[in-house]
């Protein structure tokens, strides 16, 4: 019988101008950055918390806590490597994973086939397992006020 299982997962990181922003691995051309202990690419930090709820394996910041020197300024495509690591050994391969990111800008679109790329690549699955969507959010709340960037992902994981 097929074993599968959901995950979903959350992050939100501040903005602040200067710094660098990456999303899905990727170097977005872009004023303002995440500020982080890591990189700051809280897409792959949503998308690891969506695998760990599918393992039901706590959250990333139990696995890589933020308190400790070796995660400072990580890329956090270790991280994702990593939580990947956990999944196979726990018996699972991922079905496809689905995020999306809320951001007012820059505008990502010119960026969504390379972050597909580029997860499927960490991850050793096809691009086609895995989507990457970007909205605004019409200039509302926080994200719409450039304060900072959220991300939404889901995952589903098959054993065979
Ligand atoms: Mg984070």
């Amino acid at each position: 019988m097929t074993d599968i299982r959901i995950g979903n997962g959350y992050d939100v990181h501040a903005l602040a101008e200067g710094l660098p922003l990456f999303l899905c691995g990727v170097k977005i051309d872009s004023p303002a950055g995440c500020v982080a202990h890591s990189d700051g690419d809280v897409a792959i930090h949503a998308l690891c918390d969506a695998l760990l709820g599918a393992l039901a394996m706590g959250d990333i910041g139990k696995h890589f806590p933020d308190t400790s020197d070796e995660f400072r300024g990580i890329d956090s495509k270790i991280l994702l490597r990593r939580t990947m690591g956990m999944v196979s050994s726990a018996g699972y391969r991922v079905g496809n994973a689905d995020i999306t990111i809320a951001m007012q800008r820059p505008k990502l679109a010119p960026y969504i086939t390379l972050m597909r790329q580029t997860l499927a690549e960490v991850m050793g699955v096809e691009s086609g397992q895995v989507s990457v969507k970007a909205t605004t959010t019409e200039k509302l709340g926080f994200v719409g006020r450039c304060e900072g960037c959220e991300v939404y992902a889901s995952v589903l994981l098959i054993k065979d």
